[in-house]
């Protein structure tokens, strides 16, 4: 919906609104977020809402703090949780600088400008999210675990219930905030789910998966569950991914359908696909954030390991789905829920434009399984692998200057360099394998 000023204060009004969650995401995409009282309203509106930036990630020195939310008054939405002392509101805010500019760090902002430049040369981004869950139990303290009754199967009937009740108050929720919602299922892994909601345009794309999350987070945490969007939190069991369905849409119509091209898929499509495949090594940090993430991205469990697309086979990186005319789209398989869905987007449809603007081509489609081929194969097709860590990741990354670009200098740096701590982090720690393997046998 298009709100007015005077649209969210007569909103506020009607539905007896107490409280109001000014929201916006760091560069991680952690959604953060000030309250106000209704008594603020007004000056919030008025885009005079200011906050400390200094201590979010990846924002801004202590020298240089002070922010300003501006409320993007179309997110405008009635929590529908909470009801004892009147209702709680949230927007989903922009962030600036005192000099009334954007602040270059703020995720929302890069997609903005990237959105910016599609629609100067006439295209709208449309995306549809696959987000994968799982809803773990928490323990007698109420903290997260990784346990779950839904595991062996031999409590199916009455445990499995405790997942599908709260995936069915996470559909209802979500519907009650606006969201069409397209289907649920649970999912391969024990105690894993996925909700699909309807496409939109990118910018409402990612504001709904953060929506979503929270809405995930709170339904679990109310069921006495905990929801995680960790890619890979058990061994041998399938990840997390994040499907993200794309499409560009120009006068109204999909330009990525051609009726008169033997399969329906039109140049412009083509241009993208070899855009992203181009890129897909340097965004490969951004798309999949995590030390974890990799581990997902392995042969085994329906996540893409390998650079190649396909129009039917479900084991590639990217998929072009079956339905043609509006409903043309690219499926890009290798993003998880844990990035952040800003930054995701802006990467993703700037190496589209890039493959647009330079005309250029994608290798020929894969239709073999490519799992099924041994490495020779995949050398003699050209098909190379994804980063297989986080390091590898972020050093494919820096090795390409689109990145950059794209994220500009401040996003850029304060990105690789806390990419480059966690991997360090995380390769200095000594793992439980090491103990079993090692402790006795040396
Ligand atoms: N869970 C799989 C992944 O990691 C996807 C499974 C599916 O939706 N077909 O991407
Ligand atoms: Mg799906
Ligand atoms: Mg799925
Ligand atoms: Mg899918």
């Amino acid at each position: 919906p298009s709100y007015t000023k005077e649209d969210v204060l007569r909103l506020l009004e009607e539905n007896d609104v107490k409280f109001i969650r000014l929201q916006f995401t760091d560069i991680f995409g952690s959604l953060k977020n000030v309250a106000i009282t209704r008594s603020q309203a007004q000056k919030a509106l008025d885009n005079q809402c200011m906050f400390d930036g200094s201590s979010i990630e990846g924002f801004v020195r202590i020298e240089e703090s002070d922010m300003y939310l501006r409320p993007d008054l179309d997110t405008f939405c009635i929590l529908p949780w909470h009801h004892q002392h009147g209702h709680i509101a949230r927007l989903i805010c922009d962030v600036y600088k005192p000099d009334g500019t954007p602040f270059e760090g703020d995720p929302r902002y890069l997609l903005r400008k990237t959105l910016q430049e599609a629609a100067d040369m006439g295209y709208r981004f449309n995306v549809g999210p696959e987000c994968e869950f799982f809803l773990f139990n928490t323990d007698e303290y109420g903290h997260p675990t990784t346990n779950t009754y839904d595991a062996a199967g031999y409590f199916d009937m009455g445990p499995s219930d405790v997942g599908e009740s709260c995936r069915r108050d996470i559909c209802l929720t979500l519907e009650d905030m606006g969201f069409e919602i397209e289907a649920s299922h649970h999912e391969c892994a024990v105690a894993q789910h996925e909700i699909d909601f309807k496409y939109s345009e990118a910018l409402s794309a990612a504001d709904n998966i953060l929506t979503f999350k929270m809405v995930v987070k709170s339904a679990a945490d109310s069921h006495g569950l905990c929801a995680t969007f960790m890619p890979k939190p058990l061994f041998g069991q399938a990840g997390s991914g994040m499907h993200t369905n794309m499409s560009l849409f120009k006068d109204g119509k999909n330009a990525f359908y051609d009726p008169d091209s033997p399969n329906g898929l039109s140049r412009i499509a083509y241009n993208f696909i070899a855009g992203i495949l181009k890129h897909i090594q340097g965004m490969c940090a951004i798309t999949n954030p995590l030390v974890n993430s990799y581990k997902r991205l392995v042969p085994g469990y329906e996540a893409p390991c390998y650079i190649a697309w396909t129009e039917s086979n479900r084991s590639a990186l990217i998929r072009v789905p079956a339905s043609r005319g509006m409903g043309t789209r690219v499926e890009l398989r290798s993003p998880d829920p844990a990035c952040n869905p800003y930054l995701e987007l802006a990467v993703l449809l700037a190496a589209g434009l890039e493959g647009i603007r330079e005309d250029l081509m994608p290798p020929a489609s894969v239709s073999a399984n490519i799992y099924d081929m041994t490495e020779e194969d995949r050398v003699v097709n050209g098909i190379e692998n994804l980063p297989s860590t986080l390091r590898e990741a972020v050093i494919l990354m820096k090795a390409d200057p689109f990145m950059k670009e794209t994220l500009g200098d401040h996003v850029y740096e304060k990105y690789t360099e806390a990419k480059e701590k966690e991997w360090n982090e995380y390769s200095t720690r000594v793992s439980q394998w090491e103990i079993e393997k090692y402790l006795n046998k040396f």
